[in-house]
Order: C-alpha cells, then structure tokens, then sequence
C-alpha cells in the first residue's frame, strides 16, 4: 500500500465511516457484558440516533464546532455515543481516564483550553476545585448533579436526526493526551485525517477485521489505544465490538473470549501475561478467534509460546504511539518472528537513524524514525512549539525509542532512550532481560533498569513481583541470575536482584522504570 492510499479525501469527517453501517437495521454495534454478567446489545442504528441525540443535545446548551470537550465516561454504551456525538458537531474530543485526578484533570483543562466536559456522575466530584468549573459546560451521566446537566435525561428531548458538520481532513478530531510514561503528558494533535490514516494502517491490515467479526479490543475509553481499536478500528469497519464492563481477571477473559466466540483480540502484554500464567489453559477452547494482536509494551515469546501451544493462535505484535498510530507490526499473514516488533505498517516509511537523521546498517541500534510527510502522524504537539521542534530531525519524526533492523527488515525493540542501560561499555536494552526473566515461573512481572555503579557506571538491576507461592530468598536470585545467562548474553544478566510487591505504573499499566531508576540514583548518591 502506498502512502497516497492514506490520504483521506479533502472534505472528510472521520464520523462517515461509522454512519455507513446504520441502512442495515440490524447490524449489531456492540454487545457488553456487566460484573452481573448480563448481557445487552446495541445495533448501529441505534447507536447512530442516540449519537445524534446527545449531539443536539451539545449543540442546544451552546457547543460548537472547534470546541474542546473533555470524555471521562468509563466502558460503556454511552462512551461510543458521546464520542461519535462530538465528532459529528465537530468538537474536539479529549479523551480522559476514568483514573484521573483533580490535579490530572486540572492540567488537561487548563493546557487544554477545555470548554465542556462529560463525566460519569461518579467521577463528576474530581472536577470540584478546578478553576475553571464555573465556565465550563458540565454534563453528568448516570445520575443528576447540582449544577451539570444530566445528559441521559436532556437527551431525550431532542431529535434523532443530525448531520454532520461540515469539516476537513486537517481540522482536529482528537487531542489525546500522552501517557506520561517518562514525564508531563503532551497534548497531541490528530485530525479527522489521521483517523482516515489510521483506519487503513491498522484496523484492516493488523486486526485484520474481516466482515460481520466480533471484535474485542480491551483497551478503557480514556487512552488513545480505545480511540484507536474498540472506537476507530470496530465502529469504522461495520464490526460488532465487544466489551466486558467489570474488573479485569485473566480466568474471566479467557472465559469470555470463548463464552462469546470473539473473532478478533487486542489486548495488552500486560493482560497476555496474566492469561499465559494461567493454570490449566487447556481447559479454554477458542476455535473462533482468527486474529490475536498486542500493542502498547513489548510482547514477551513466553505469550507467544502459550497462546500457539494452547489456541493454536499466534499472538502478533504491533508498535505505535499516541503521536501516531500502528508503526510497525505483524500483519495477519505474516511469518511471525517472535521477540520482534514486525515491519513498517503498509504506507508508512519507519526507519533506524542515527544522530544525523541518516538511516543506520542492518544490526545497528538507533532512533525508531517515520518520515514526516506520513499521513498517520500527529500534526503538533498542542501549544508546545519546542517539543514538536525536538522531535523532529532532519527529514524524519524521532519515537524516542531505540530499535535495530535485522537483515530481513524485522524490527527488535531496545528500549525507550531514556531506559537503555549502558554497563562497562555494554548498551543493554532493559526489554530483552525483562523478557528472558518473565519465562521464568516464578516471575509474575519485573522491570529492569540501570543502577549506578562506581566501576562499571552502571549495573543491570531487576526488580521482581513473584508469582503466588514463591519465595524470595538468595538461592532464588542466583537461579534467575543463571536463568538469565542461558537465555540471553550473559553480561546482560541482572547482577542485583530486588523482590517488590507491585511495579510503579502509569494509570493505563505502563511499567514506569523512570520512578526505580530514580530511586537508583538517590540511593547511591
Ligand atoms: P509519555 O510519552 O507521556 O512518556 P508513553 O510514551 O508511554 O508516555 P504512549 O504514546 O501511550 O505514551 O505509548 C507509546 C510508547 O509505548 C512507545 O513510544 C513505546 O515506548 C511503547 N510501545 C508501544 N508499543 C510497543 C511495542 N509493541 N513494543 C515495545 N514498546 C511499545
Ligand atoms: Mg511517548
């Protein structure tokens, strides 16, 4: 695929697409499951009115068009109407975890120049104290609030009918805020452009979504990951998606994945993890599932390794970004190599430079690099003129993460810049040991990070949650030690070792090492 074919056409609304599928009275949208385990069902007829409801309903209260509107509604039905309600008048949507707090919040609407929010009424009080409240349109749901206007009940008072606005493929759809991984989430831009972009990179291609497929991507409304699959990618391809509204259980999932015959999955490394860990994987069939993808942190051969060796499905890795979307990845018929992050995404240019913005030899790690003129990248950072200078160089937008091609044109993740370890000379990607740790079955997660070291500037340390029913003891670390050595070279092994009950993450369950890396610093100085 080329890149023109990423190229949305000039007059386009992202909404189009998911407007398409509603002729079909009965295609069915999105099936949920609650923690009563009751199930229901929306078809995209339904889904579109009760859009267009809330849409009017935005419109009649004073939003408009190029507004900014702030989403914190957790794994719902309404999530889906809210956010097609917003692209189809026009509003900027800024997607918000339901984990955020006043200050979170505080920070999203003041960078953000927010003008409305929709809350979930539970989550409504974090808004209390933020400076901006009185000037804000408020809009609860699931219950009234003093001083917001309860959207399930104004909602009905307007017509199901809406068109949508007239925009472009440059005006913004999405200002998505970063992780915040290593620092200060950053503001990304992203036009109804890049939604077009992203639909053609990743939903067709790496979910490899065939017609009438059930679709479960796991990912909360909050992050750009549910913008990307359980919103873009199943709404935008006629799918049906699916969703579970209760806590995350690895017996649950795989239960579920066969209960509903799911056709298609997008999960985390962290949620493949705790499924392969499972005792007794046998008893799970899943003879529907055609397609099993993973984004977000690197994916570990040991998921690989069970999934294939139980449901004969092969786990399939995908890399991108909030300032992007799938870069590199397995597509569907793909030989998959496991440990590797695949190849450039159809239409995209992804290469390995070096500090002058050259492309680097087969083997050479360097700065994961996509051509700027790529169709799936964000347009700015959002009032940050400096970060969106720093990421580029020469003729290419810089990841910030470090990779090397092999021959074949596979690429192998290192690390994030700021996370390689770099001992008596070695440069150690934290990932690789990481990985080799976890096949370990006492390992139920670890992060691996450098600590300061007076004669080889720094060693590789690992920090380990152990799975139920080990203990820590120094027989132990020297068994992880040699376990390490056999699997990878052997000066990459972990010459310290510490035992913690939970790693640091970012709300989306990031591992964030910059926090144990600081911690290293502090402790030996
Ligand atoms: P911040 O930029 O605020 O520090 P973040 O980078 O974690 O946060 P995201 O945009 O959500 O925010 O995450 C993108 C990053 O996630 C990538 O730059 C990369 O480090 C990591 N990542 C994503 N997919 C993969 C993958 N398949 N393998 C390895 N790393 C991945
Ligand atoms: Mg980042």
């Amino acid at each position: 695929m080329k890149r023109e074919a990423l190229i949305a056409p000039k007059n386009y609304n992202i909404a189009m697409e998911m407007e398409r599928h509603a002729n079909n009275k009965n295609q069915v949208a999105l099936i949920m499951e609650n923690h009563l385990g009751e199930t229901y069902q929306l078809t995209y007829n339904e889904l579109l009115k009760r859009a267009n409801q809330i849409g009017n309903a935005f419109l009649r209260a004073g939003l408009k068009k190029g507004d900014k509107m702030l989403i914190m509604v957790p794994r719902s039905f309404k999530a889906y109407e809210v956010y097609l309600a917003a692209l189809k008048t026009g509003i900027i949507i800024i997607p918000s975890s339901e984990m955020l707090k006043t200050k979170d919040l505080q920070y999203r609407i003041s960078h953000g120049e927010v003008n409305g929010v929709v809350s979930y009424y539970s989550f409504a009080n974090q808004f209390n104290g933020i400076d901006q409240y009185n000037h804000l349109y408020k809009f609860s749901i699931g219950n009234s609030m003093d001083g917001w206007i309860f959207l399930d009940e104004v909602m009905e008072e307007e017509s199901d009918q809406l068109d949508i606005v007239a925009t472009n493929r440059d005006d913004i759809a999405f200002l998505p805020y970063t992780s915040g991984t290593t620092g200060n989430p950053k503001g990304v831009v992203h036009s109804h452009g890049w939604g077009y972009a992203h639909l053609q990179t990743a939903a067709y291609n790496w979910l490899a979504i065939q017609e009438g497929d059930r679709v479960w991507a796991t990912a909360g409304p909050g992050w750009q990951k549910w913008v990307w699959s359980p919103f873009l990618s199943v709404l935008g391809t006629g799918a049906t998606g699916f969703f579970y509204s209760g806590k995350f259980s690895a017996k649950k999932h795989l239960q579920l994945l066969a209960d509903y015959q799911i056709n298609v999955l997008c999960s985390t490394p962290t949620e493949y993890r705790m499924m392969a860990k499972v005792d007794n994987l046998q008893e799970y069939q899943l003879p529907a599932l055609h397609s099993a993808v993973s984004a977000g942190e690197p994916l570990n051969v040991e998921v690989i390794d069970m999934f294939k060796r139980y449901f004969d499905i092969t786990v399939r890795d995908g890399y991108g970004q909030t300032e992007n979307t799938l870069l590199l990845g397995f597509m569907k018929n793909m030989e998959v190599r496991p440990g590797s992050m695949g190849k450039p995404t159809p239409g995209n240019e992804v290469e390995i430079i070096d500090e002058n913005g050259e492309p680097l030899a087969a083997n050479e790690v360097g700065d994961i690099a996509v051509k700027l003129d790529s169709p799936a990248l964000f347009s700015e950072y959002f009032k940050d003129m400096e970060r969106t200078k720093m990421a580029k160089r020469g003729e290419y937008y810089i990841t910030g993460d470090q990779a090397y091609k092999d021959e074949d044109g596979y690429f192998w993740f290192e690390g994030r810049r700021d996370d390689i370890i770099i001992s008596a000379g070695y440069t150690i990607g934290p990932f690789e040991v990481e990985d080799a740790l976890v096949r370990h079955a006492a390992v139920q997660d670890c992060a691996v990070v450098a600590s300061p070291d007076e004669i080889r500037g720094n060693i590789v340390k690992a920090f380990i949650v152990l799975r139920e029913g080990f203990q820590p003891d120094d027989q132990l670390v020297k068994e992880l030690q040699d376990h390490v050595k056999s699997l990878t070279g052997p000066y990459k092994y972990p010459r310290k070792i510490e035992f913690i009950d939970e790693l640091p993450k970012t709300t989306s369950g990031k591992t964030r090492r910059v926090e144990l890396r600081n911690k290293e610093k502090i402790q030996s100085s």
